[in-house]
């Protein structure tokens, strides 16, 4: 069922042991926007614990309170309600969605978003859930701290590729401001996430001359091994490369998630790749999107560039 804002609040309000989870492969946004609500929550006296089924990138080590993020195990956990944030699919929670037994409240900003919630809000047009989030404790009256402000800007700069990509819209930049008034320090938080360990730049060096063009240089694609990640490094921001070459309206990455599966990676200018990524069963935004498909990088690679050919060939002639 699809609430309002002002049902979501009330749904919070109403319980008192809350657990808070977001989608695997975490980023920016969903780690902002899990840390920046329960920081509210539990401020608001509730019982929160905050569960993701994946390892936490080390880059977003800086965020307030990051280390009380757990891994689910066999157990189950009984609590009031289950809020899930930025994740479009049920899938996207991994194993939390078995470990946790109550009503699902998601918060979401995907056009994939498959409705699959108790209760939805679902607003397509922010540029990051950390941008809903705000909306929400803003609603609630709730003091922004400066941790809380740095977890939200963390979210909604890295969400609208800090304020270049198209979602970027006139209240992204009056919600980062109001977050700089509560004490955010835009140049910092951007330093944390811009530094990188050597291995990465050197691991960079070697997908870069893996970059692949298509139908007339308007695909470009990079591929990464198992080999070149062997340290499990960040591959975070890698995508760009591609993107940023002129004439590319398709931007891919192939990354080999083990010997059977690859996490596919899309950005695009003018073609809707979400529609392209839920045809491989992922799914993400217009012009933003991912999924993960069985098989090795070049079958992989050959089926997403074909499908990829094809809607480029269709939006030339819709
Ligand atoms: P990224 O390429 O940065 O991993 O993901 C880009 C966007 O697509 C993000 O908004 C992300 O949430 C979404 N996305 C990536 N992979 C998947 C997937 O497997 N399933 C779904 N539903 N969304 C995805
Ligand atoms: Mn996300
Ligand atoms: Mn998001």
């Amino acid at each position: 069922m699809e609430i309002t804002l002002e049902s979501t609040a009330e749904l919070l309000l109403q319980h008192a042991n809350i657990v808070v989870t977001a989608h695997i492969h975490p980023d920016g946004d969903s780690l902002g926007s899990m840390l920046a609500l329960s920081a509210y929550l539990t401020a608001a006296g509730k019982n929160v614990r905050l569960l993701l089924d994946d390892e936490i990138p080390k880059l977003y080590g800086f965020l307030p309170g990051i280390n009380a993020i757990e891994q689910p195990d066999s157990r189950k956990i009984k609590a009031d309600l289950l809020v899930i944030l930025d994740a479009s699919d049920l899938e996207r929670i991994g194993r939390v969605k078995d470990a946790v037994d109550a009503p699902i409240l998601n918060i979401d900003h995907h056009v994939s978003n498959t409705k699959f919630a108790d209760y939805l809000f679902l607003d397509s047009r922010s540029a990051a859930t950390g941008e809903i989030i705000l909306r929400l404790l803003k609603f609630l009256k709730a003091d922004i701290t400066a941790a809380i402000a740095t977890s939200l800007y963390t979210a909604i700069a890295t969400d609208c590729g800090f304020f270049r990509y198209a979602n970027t819209s006139a209240d992204t930049m009056r919600y980062c401001a109001e977050l700089i008034d509560c004490g955010v320090k835009p140049h910092l938080i951007s330093e944390e996430l811009e530094s990188k360990p050597l291995s990465s730049i050197v691991n960079l060096s070697k997908i870069l001359e893996t970059l692949d063009l298509f139908y007339d240089g308007k695909i470009a694609t990079i591929t990464v091994t198992a080999e070149t990640m062997a340290d499990n490094e960040s591959t975070e921001g890698f995508i760009n490369y591609p993107r940023i070459i002129e004439g590319v309206e398709v931007a891919i990455m192939f990354k080999a998630a083990d010997n059977a599966t690859c996490r596919v990676s899309m950005r695009s200018k003018r073609l809707d790749v979400s529609k392209l990524a839920l045809s491989f069963g992922g799914g993400g935004h217009a012009k933003a999107a991912g999924c993960t498909l069985n098989g090795s990088l070049a079958e992989v690679k050959a089926k997403v560039v074909a499908a990829a050919i094809k809607e480029l060939q269709g939006m030339k002639h819709g």
